[in-house]
């Protein structure tokens, strides 16, 4: 699951949703198909037989027992009474065929069967009948006490199937209500167990796309933050922890601009440290490392206001950006560093001019004008350094062009 993509992971909710869907149509199908046939069943197995076992104990006592008693009477013919018991008889066979085509539960058959008997009894009978009526040479009496009480055991015999019929017929009914009933909670079970798998499996999915968003963001998060050291470092000095010339020349520029804008001065210092060379033949290449780390600390600890910006330009070279200030205090700043410098009282055996570290600096202040470009302040610098040098070094020389 973990491993299957969103589209995989929609497309197998999907047919779950639609193998559900089918199940739940086939089901429905199945259970509708059944009840239908419990319809025909009560009507085809219960209602039209009724019908027809009604039609028989009509005919026994309409037009057989009544035509019987007619003609007892002599209030018919011979003739019409004899084709009356034909028709009737014909009738009853007809009805009964009819009854006999339809459905019959196994355990209804013996009664069948019992009926079918008591029917043939009375059919004798009336054929009995019909022979007597038909030779009149031989009257023989009718007697119509019998013929009442056959009458009346045929129609009791056939009432009791019609019961029967009924009892079935009320079976069927209850049948089909239970199936109704049952269909419906199967439906509403099948459905509750395809939402609840569905909403499970969603619940998987979302769950899933919500820690993978997490993770998301955690990753970008951590992107972000290796960028940004990633780029810290890269504008960063890795043997002073000053930013380095790369980042200088960003910030030379927006805050050269800065100071266009406002009108306000702009303060450039470069230094190099005095006799290096010497530093480094007297005392080795790894002391002169700590005594880098050491002027950048001093650089560190003068220039404190969010608007100082000390880097390491390049090897025993240091740049200084000041800004918010006016250029009398930046040529006291060039001149506390250079004290804070020579304050260290780091020996330096090799110096020509102490036995101690120092630096010289050139400096320039200016409130930028479009006309001034960047790199002629920068060039002013190291003018203004190189002349110190010239001078004997250990000092500041400042050019104030306002
Ligand atoms: P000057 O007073 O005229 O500046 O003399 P200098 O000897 O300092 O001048 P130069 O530029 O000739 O020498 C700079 C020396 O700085 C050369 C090199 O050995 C040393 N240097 C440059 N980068 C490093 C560094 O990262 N570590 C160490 N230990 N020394 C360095
Ligand atoms: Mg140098
Ligand atoms: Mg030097």
């Amino acid at each position: 699951m973990e491993s299957l993509n969103l589209k995989t992971k929609l497309l197998y909710l999907l047919l779950v949703v639609g193998f559900g869907l089918v199940v739940v149509g086939l089901v429905g199908y199945f259970n509708l198909r059944s009840m239908r046939n419990h319809v025909d069943t009560l009507y085809f197995g219960s209602l039209l037989p009724l019908g027809e076992l009604e039609s028989i104990t009509d005919t026994y006592h309409g037009k057989l027992g009544s035509t019987v008693y007619l003609w007892s009477h002599n209030l018919i013919s011979n003739e019409q009474a004899a084709q009356n018991i034909t028709l009737g008889l014909d009738t009853v066979d007809q009805m009964w065929g009819n009854y006999l085509s339809h459905d019959k539960r196994p355990e209804e058959l013996p009664y069948v069967d019992y009926t079918e008997s008591q029917i043939e009894s009375m059919r004798s009978y009336f054929l009995q009948i019909r022979g007597v009526i038909l030779s009149p040479q031989d009257p023989q009496p009718v007697s119509l006490s019998i013929l009442s009480d056959n009458i009346g055991s045929i129609h009791a015999t056939i009432h009791q199937l019609i019961h029967y019929e009924n009892a079935a017929a009320r079976y069927e009914h209850s049948l089909i209500l239970t199936q109704h009933q049952n269909s419906l909670m199967q439906l509403a079970l099948l459905l509750c167990v395809i939402l609840g798998f569905v909403m499970g499996l969603a619940w998987m999915i979302f769950t899933r796309i919500e820690l993978q968003q997490r993770q998301l963001i955690e990753s970008t998060e951590t992107l972000k933050h290796l960028n940004l050291k990633l780029e810290h470092a890269s504008y960063t000095d890795s043997l002073t922890a000053l930013f380095n010339r790369r980042y200088f020349n960003i910030v030379y520029e927006r805050e050269f601009k800065r100071a266009l804008r406002a009108g306000k001065p702009f303060v450039f210092l470069m230094l190099d440290i005095d006799f290096f060379k010497q530093y480094n033949d007297t005392y080795g290449h790894l002391q002169g490392d700590i005594a880098l780390q050491s002027v950048a600390r001093i650089l560190k600890a003068t220039l404190q206001r969010p608007g100082d910006h000390p880097f390491r330009l390049g090897g025993e070279e240091f740049g200084v950006i000041i800004t918010e200030t006016d250029c009398a205090n930046a040529r006291l700043m060039g001149e506390k560093i250079r004290a804070n410098i020579e304050g260290l009282q780091m020996e330096h055996k090799g110096s020509k001019i102490a036995q101690i570290l120092t630096v010289s600096i050139g400096g320039v202040c200016v409130i930028p004008t479009g006309l001034m470009g960047d790199e002629a302040l920068m060039h002013t610098a190291d003018t203004n350094l190189y002349a110190a040098k010239e001078r004997g070094r250990n000092q500041v020389v400042f050019t104030n062009t306002l």
